[in-house]
């Protein structure tokens, strides 16, 4: 598949900007991401990676099967779930089985049967799921999402929830969910909604900094890229979802198998997320000068927490003479292009202490003052003034 061809809607792409990402230890995401736009449909893609590349990421680097963030008892993340619920029981009253595919920790699938006891439950994922959702009759089977292990028109109800954001070729996955869904069956999508990243903001380029989000998808280029498999948008819900760290804006629809016909539901005047993505490359240069002035001022810098914002900053930073360090001990093991990511408690405070991740800067202060930081030595990454602030709504471009 040509990179120049909408993932979406297969419409010709224009490029809008080469982004240096980094990455520690050997992870796929040492290099310049090519991101590309199409101006049909408004969605904005990496066009130079791979799935089999993506795939090595969440084999060997992701910590989404421990990471806090996707605990599933997270009030906040049942909460979500909820919400998932209260979508389908609307659209299909009655449902009798449910089959989800990215189920993560099974943290859905889970609820589900709580709030449902009689409902059939299947879990699919390229890793395998969490025993204490298995000890609740929930089932998981390893696959991934482009060759599923279900017969043809075999499921009357499946949900993909923060998946296709994943995956840089979308047709093989959709292609095999129209596959495995009966006439008449329900496929329900949520992903992140791309045109409305800044009505909650988190920091500056957040959701661009997201690495492995190698889609940033828009209502108009879902609908498209569903109605070339025969996927009709039956219900769309455009609403702000919670995490334990944030809140998000949250684009959650489902889509009927149909032989034919028009959408149910127009995706109404695409404007698409250029704006956002351009404010979030000035941010992050905003933000490699106010490290170089930073650096002026105290003579040398530590940066705190080897998250996803500073792996998108790091490689533009003019020098490599700042120290680096983690808490985590599998990111110290990894190291940055050959450069040492110490334990927090083996540096002595000196210079200046930037927090680097934008989530959890209140516990990170905490822990730098107790190894003997001072207040006035410590500044936020997440903090720095930058025209992530500014961005406006975009220019619409019509939706065809
Ligand atoms: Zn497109």
């Amino acid at each position: 598949m040509s990179e120049r061809c909408c993932p979406a809607c297969r419409a010709d792409t224009v490029a809008l900007a080469d982004w240096p990402f980094g990455g520690l230890g050997e992870s796929v995401f040492n290099y310049v991401a090519a991101f590309r736009h199409c101006t049909q449909c408004g969605l904005v893609y990496v066009a130079n990676i791979d799935d089999a590349r993506l795939a090595r990421f969440y084999h060997e680097e992701c910590a989404y099967h421990t990471s806090a963030h996707f605990a599933v008892d997270r009030p906040e993340n049942i909460a979500k779930a909820r919400r998932y619920l209260d979508f389908i029981a609307k659209l299909r009253p009655g449902f009798t089985e449910v089959t989800d595919i990215g189920c993560g920790r099974g943290g859905f699938l889970r609820l589900a049967r709580r709030s449902h006891p009689g409902v059939r439950v299947l879990g699919i994922d390229i890793a395998p799921g969490d025993p204490e959702a298995r000890a609740e009759a929930v089932m998981f089977a390893a696959a991934t999402s482009a060759v599923l292990p279900l017969a043809n028109d075999s499921q009357s109800l499946l949900t993909c929830f923060h998946v296709l954001e994943h995956l840089r070729v979308l047709d093989s996955t959709l292609e095999e969910l129209a596959r495995v869904l009966q006439p008449g069956g329900l496929l329900v999508i949520e992903v992140p909604d791309a045109e409305r990243y800044a009505e909650t903001p988190i920091g500056p380029a957040y959701w661009l900094a997201i690495r492995e989000h190698v889609q940033h998808i828009t209502p108009c280029a879902l609908t498209l890229a569903l109605a070339r498999h025969g996927l009709h948008v039956e219900h769309l819900e455009r609403g702000v979802l919670p995490t334990p760290e944030f809140r998000y804006a949250s684009l959650l629809l489902a889509a009927r198998k149909a032989e034919a016909g028009e959408d149910a539901v127009k995706p109404g005047r695409c404007v698409g997320c250029v704006d956002y993505l351009q404010a979030s490359a000035r941010a992050l240069e905003c933000q490699a000068e106010w490290v170089a002035a930073l650096r002026a001022r105290h003579g040398g810098l530590t940066f705190w927490g080897c998250s996803a914002e500073l792996l998108s900053l790091l490689p533009r930073l003019d020098t490599d003479v700042d120290r680096l360090c983690d808490a985590n001990p599998l990111k110290q093991r990894q190291g940055y292009r050959g450069r040492v990511v110490y334990a927090p408690e083996l540096l002595a405070p000196r210079g200046a202490l930037v927090i680097a991740p934008y989530l959890y800067a209140v516990e990170i202060r905490r822990a730098a003052v107790a190894l003997g930081w001072r207040p006035e030595q410590i500044f936020e990454l997440g903090a720095v003034d930058t025209p992530m602030m500014d961005v406006a709504t975009p220019a619409s471009i019509e939706c065809e």
